[in-house]
């Protein structure tokens, strides 16, 4: 789908098979005092989508993560989540809430995200270490389970977050730009346990600033300029035009070679017994 700043303009044909909504927005227009931060903006998400938001500084692509977290109440429109699950969304932070000095380990924090099967004032139970330890397996950080949120790098500490969603059984995983301050190597292995989240069921959602990543990397790419200027696969949204009214300016940097991508293995895995 491609919008003018109007009206869409071109209805991009789509012909695969149809899987179930899990996030519906319907005119959303969402502001902070005076300014407008979307603006009637239609989409849905379907199951097991992987979805990168791109789009400039200002674009709105924040704003659409909280309002989907139900986080800001839209002016008008509406934001519909139909996962599965008391908490279907998972959400990666841009800003970690976590405090970093603060000793909490790593199987600390992916248990948050068992609280509401725990309960606020009750201890993890054996059934919600395992499923800690099933998530952090996953993410590949079973073996540094024990260490402090502080001494892992910033790749590792978003494992933690996705970890902490699994734990929560989160469906629909959100990520505010998850690789800002990530090196290539720690990016690489999140991108890697993206993907074999998302083949294995996960709905994915990530904003990003790397053009690169979201045209090569995911199934569908949203173009946000407050308005939604497209929505499809790579290939549909990859055209001058979309870009022009994106950003300003033709892009082509990125057009050629979408393969040769070098895979980067995560080398933490195993996750022994589950101890605690
Ligand atoms: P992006 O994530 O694409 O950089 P944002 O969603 O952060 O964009 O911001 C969209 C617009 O809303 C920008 O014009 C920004 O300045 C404005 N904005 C974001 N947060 C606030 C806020 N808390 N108060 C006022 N304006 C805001």
């Amino acid at each position: 789908m491609i919008a003018q700043q109007e009206a869409p303009i071109i209805h991009i044909a789509n012909h695969r098979k149809p899987t179930p909504p899990v996030l519906e927005a319907r005119n959303l227009t969402v502001t902070y005092q005076d300014v407008i931060a979307l603006e009637e903006v239609t989409f849905t998400i379907q199951r097991g989508d992987y979805v990168a938001i791109i789009g400039p500084n200002g674009a709105g692509k924040s704003t659409l993560v909280k309002a989907i977290l139900g986080l800001l109440r839209p002016q008008t429109g509406s934001m519909t989540v139909h996962g599965r699950g008391q908490t279907p969304l998972g959400y990666v932070p841009q800003h970690e809430a976590v405090n970093l000095q603060f000793p909490v380990t790593v199987r600390d924090v992916a248990a948050m995200g068992r609280l509401r099967q725990i309960g606020w004032f009750r201890q993890p139970g054996k059934r919600d270490w395992a499923a800690v330890d099933e998530a952090l397996d996953r993410v590949g950080l079973c073996n540094l389970r024990q260490r402090q949120i502080g001494e892992l790098s910033g790749g590792q500490r978003r494992r933690v977050f996705i970890a902490r969603a699994l734990a929560q059984q989160a469906d629909i995983l959100l990520l505010d730009e998850p690789m800002s301050g990530v090196d290539v190597t720690g990016q690489a292995q999140l991108m890697d346990v993206l993907d074999t989240l998302n083949a294995q069921g996960l709905t994915v959602l990530m904003t990003t600033h790397d053009l690169d990543l979201a045209f090569k990397r995911f199934g569908k790419v949203m173009a946000l300029r407050r308005r939604l200027v497209a929505f499809g696969t790579p290939d549909e949204v990859y055209q001058p035009r979309v870009l022009e009214q994106v950003y300003d300016r033709t892009l082509t940097t990125w057009a050629d070679d979408r393969e040769g991508q070098v895979k980067v293995l995560i080398d933490e895995h195993g996750c022994p017994d589950h101890d605690h």
